[in-house]
């Protein structure tokens, strides 16, 4: 997904005394997944120089201001004198964001924050933090009814239960119904888009692609570049060389090795017509490849053969030590019109 650029970064209340327990020896446990996923969402945030809100829930000691928040489920919190109420580590605002402390649920009652979201000409407010049924739920509702359009990252923010947290999301997308987004979106948004040379050289793996058919192989090419120029191609060829791995990427990438001596492609970009298999994908972790380009994806080709596939490349990048970036779907269709014509007469070999 794209993060418009007038999006804004709301960190909702990820304050210290929620996360007294939270050390670097377990730092990885499940319990803290979400100010985790938090994390990895502020660091988007941050690389594409985005406006970062950094919130709190703050009262004074005196406990003059709680209002009728201590008649519910809440005992006494966030005592503005208290070194637990600041903000937590791990998510701690740095130089150039901005930080409001409120005294109430919803960031937007009694604070500032429209005044500044007007300033930063900003219409889309993503949230993360807590609680997501109710700091949350009532910013999301405050921003909606102010005409802001919402995006809630699920997986990134945490509710007083799991049920709680459940209908506080529904309630949302009650509201706007593509409030709820995931990490895996927003981090996504950090793909490089596709460029015209990007188009050129994948039109060259697709046209390989199709000359593999011609050769008496299966339909996929792939070309390795540097420097937007190529520097070597392949074409599938598991049956003219009777090596079911001879696959378009796996052949490429043997080939050029043996050939040149050069085993780390970190400053090299593959096209490849379809997404690359695991093994093709594995391949690629292997020699530190820098950039994959591809067109279908291996759920497309799967469809195509009448099974579920799934997105292998990203398995393989997200559970190794090396992480090629990515860019998907470029000419898909072009890629997918001769998967459909090759394989709607033949097997998968
Ligand atoms: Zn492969």
């Amino acid at each position: 997904m794209e993060l418009e650029k007038s999006s804004a970064l709301l960190v909702i209340d990820i304050q210290q005394e929620d996360f007294l327990d939270m050390d670097e020896r377990n730092m990885d446990a499940p319990e803290w997944a979400s100010i985790r996923n938090a994390k990895r969402v502020l660091d988007v945030f941050r690389k594409k120089g985005l406006p970062v809100i950094q919130i709190k829930e703050a009262h004074r000691p005196d406990m003059v201001d709680f209002g009728r928040e201590l008649d519910g489920a809440e005992g006494i919190h966030c005592i503005e004198t208290r070194p637990e109420s600041d903000y937590a580590k791990l998510t701690y605002p740095v130089d150039g964001e901005y930080r409001i402390s409120k005294r109430r649920y919803s960031a937007f009652f009694g604070t500032d924050l429209e005044i500044l979201l007007k300033g930063l000409r900003v219409d889309t407010l993503y949230m993360i933090g807590g609680l997501t049924n109710v700091c949350i739920h009532y910013t999301a509702v405050d921003a909606h009814q102010n005409d802001y359009h919402i995006r809630v990252v699920t997986d990134a923010v945490a509710g007083s239960s799991k049920e709680a947290h459940e209908a506080a999301l529904r309630a949302i997308r009650y509201l706007q119904r593509d409030a709820l987004v995931t990490v895996a979106d927003i981090v996504s948004s950090l793909e490089e888009r596709a460029t015209s040379r990007d188009i050129y050289l994948m039109r060259e793996a697709i046209r390989l692609s199709a000359l593999s058919v011609e050769h008496g192989n299966e339909p996929f090419g792939a070309v390795l570049a540097k420097d937007g120029e190529i520097v070597f191609t392949n074409e599938n060829q598991i049956y003219t060389k009777h090596d079911p791995t001879f696959h378009g990427e796996a052949g490429l990438i043997r080939e050029f090795c043996a050939q040149t001596a050069i085993t780390d492609l970190h400053e090299y970009t593959l096209y490849a017509s379809c997404e690359p298999c695991f093994m093709c994908s594995g391949a690629m972790v292997w020699v530190k490849l820098g950039r994959l380009v591809y067109g279908a994806s291996n759920i497309d080709l799967e469809h195509i053969l009448g099974n579920e596939g799934c997105n292998c490349s990203k398995m393989v990048f997200d559970h190794s030590f090396w992480h090629p970036q990515v860019t998907e779907g470029v000419l898909r269709e072009e890629s997918l019109a001769i998967l459909k014509a090759y394989f709607e007469k033949h097997e998968k070999g």
